[in-house]
């Protein structure tokens, strides 16, 4: 496989990322807000999110696997690492590198909810239009991509090219 065209810049995912940010700033001023991130490729748009939120925010994580090294989603969703401490009456934010089928978000929705917490959103960076997933309100939107499988700012193939720092297209695969 090759590194493809680059179809979103590190100049265009910054921008994003703050204006994101801002939102969020704004939305949780007052609230004691937790972000967890879904490892391991939302470690890179975790970090460089959370640079954009001007509030005492604190951090967790997860880590989920839904693929393996391939690149179709299999649909099955496995906790590899639970979260570290309780989320009863904190507002939780998710955040995601990319949302493809929906299942890993729709899966860990289903999964926090009935740890009680105060408020449960979501935001990511990618979405990939043109596919079909269960309905997901999604509060903070990065891009829309088409359907294709893309590397960069955290997301790998075969576990390689996370840190890319734009993302890309894959050429030699299907
Ligand atoms: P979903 O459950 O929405 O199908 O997939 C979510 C997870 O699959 C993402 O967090 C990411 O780890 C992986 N994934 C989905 N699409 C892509 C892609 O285009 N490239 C890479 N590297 N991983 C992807």
């Amino acid at each position: 496989m090759k590194i493809g065209k680059e179809l979103i810049s590190a100049v265009e995912i910054d921008e994003k990322l703050a204006e994101m940010g801002a939102a969020i700033t704004d939305d949780y001023r007052g609230k004691n807000l937790l972000l967890i991130g879904i490892l391991k490729g939302a470690f890179v748009v975790m970090a460089d999110l959370a640079r954009h939120i001007d509030l005492p925010v604190e951090f967790d994580f997860m880590a989920i696997s839904s693929y393996g090294s391939a690149t179709k989603s299999s649909g099955v969703v496995r906790i590899l690492k639970d979260l570290d401490q309780e989320i009863a009456d904190r507002h939780v934010l998710i955040v995601e590198d990319i949302v493809d089928t929906g299942l890993t978000l729709s899966y860990l929705l289903k999964n926090l909810a009935v740890r009680k917490p105060a408020s449960l959103s979501l935001a990511a960076l990618i979405i990939k239009d043109g596919v079909e997933r269960p309905p997901l309100d999604i509060k903070y939107e990065g891009f829309h991509i088409p359907p294709k499988f893309v590397i960069g700012y955290g997301l790998d193939f075969d576990g390689k090219y996370r840190n890319l720092p734009y993302i890309a297209e894959v050429e030699g695969i299907d």
